[in-house]
């Protein structure tokens, strides 16, 4: 493996100016687990590693004062996908990090570093999406927040720029909800998704079905994707039609590839029938 410096900055602001000075050659890194495989496989060559676990807040996930989730860009997987707080306020995020992996890596694995990872099989994303997360980002202009789903902006790509680096993500509360993370992988436990879908609905009396639905997809298109059409579908009617009517606008909306996983047909086939028994358990848990 090609040799590299490791510097633990104290502060956002060292961190930053590090990242800057060195711009192109210093990756910031929290656990690690898809960085140094990058390294070690000649696909990245950082001269400078730039570890965020001593920054101010990373280690943070707390409610704050208006009743949203702050997790730091250094929080773990497992610190997450256990905390009795997060299972009970947040249980489809919760499903979502205890999904990634093995219990082993979600040890070291954080949800900053997926995030930032940027694959489309990211496994915190579409849950982080159905909430309506922001990342909190730190460069030489400052601090800047996004909404989640405007940070990724292809495979491997994110809005952060030089010097910029992911603090934290603020996941807001949606009263009365229920979610539901599906994952299809090769083996039931410890793969890399095929696809996945993550389903959120919370009653509603101001839509015709009496509940409203957000729904995101991973690892059918470039990015995490919403399904806007399913939602909007499942808005009007939860009757078994209406929820066939959705898991085919679901379908219709991921933008699948073949690759050596899974053909394209088989991940859209299987957004039907994941979306559709993801609705169907949360409707039994939100009395629909
Ligand atoms: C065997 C194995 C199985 C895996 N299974 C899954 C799975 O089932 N589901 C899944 O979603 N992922 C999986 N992964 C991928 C990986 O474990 C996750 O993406 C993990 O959450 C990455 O977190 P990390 O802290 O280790 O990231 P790191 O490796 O530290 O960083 C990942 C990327 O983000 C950047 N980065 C990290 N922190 C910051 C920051 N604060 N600001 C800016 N950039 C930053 C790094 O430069 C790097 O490009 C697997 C990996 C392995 C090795």
């Amino acid at each position: 493996m090609q040799p590299f410096d490791y510097i633990k900055p104290q502060t956002l602001e060292e961190a930053s100016a590090l990242l800057l000075q060195h711009n192109g050659q210093a990756r910031p890194f929290a656990g690690c687990t898809d960085l140094l495989i990058r390294i070690e496989r000649g696909f990245v060559h950082p001269q400078v590693v730039v570890d965020v676990k001593d920054l101010p807040g990373v280690h943070d996930l707390l409610v704050v004062r208006n009743g949203d989730l702050r997790i730091g860009a250094a929080v773990t997987m497992n610190q997450v996908a256990l905390n009795p707080t997060v299972q009970s306020g947040w249980p489809l995020l919760a499903e979502g990090c205890g999904s990634v992996a093995s219990y082993q890596l979600r040890n070291r694995a954080t949800v900053g570093g997926n995030l930032c990872n940027a694959s489309p099989a990211a496994d915190s994303a579409p849950a982080l999406i159905c909430y309506g997360a922001s990342v909190h980002i730190f460069g030489p202009d400052g601090p800047r927040t996004l909404p989640l789903e405007a940070f990724f902006l292809g495979p491997g790509r994110t809005a952060l720029q030089a010097g910029e680096l992911l603090t934290a993500i603020t996941v807001p509360f949606v009263r009365g909800s229920a979610g539901h993370f599906l994952k299809l992988g090769r083996t039931t436990i410890g793969d890399i998704s095929l696809m996945n879908v993550a389903v959120l609905g919370w009653p509603d009396s101001d839509v015709p079905s009496g509940s409203s639905w957000r729904i995101a997809l991973g690892s059918v298109a470039p990015t995490v994707i919403r399904a806007p059409e399913a939602e909007r579908l499942l808005s009007q009617d939860t009757s078994p039609a209406g929820l066939e009517a959705a898991s085919q606008a679901a379908a219709a909306a991921a933008r699948p590839i073949d690759d050596i996983r899974a053909t394209a047909a088989y991940r859209s086939d299987m957004v039907r029938v994941l979306t559709r028994r993801g609705v169907e358990r949360v409707l039994e848990e939100i009395g629909g």
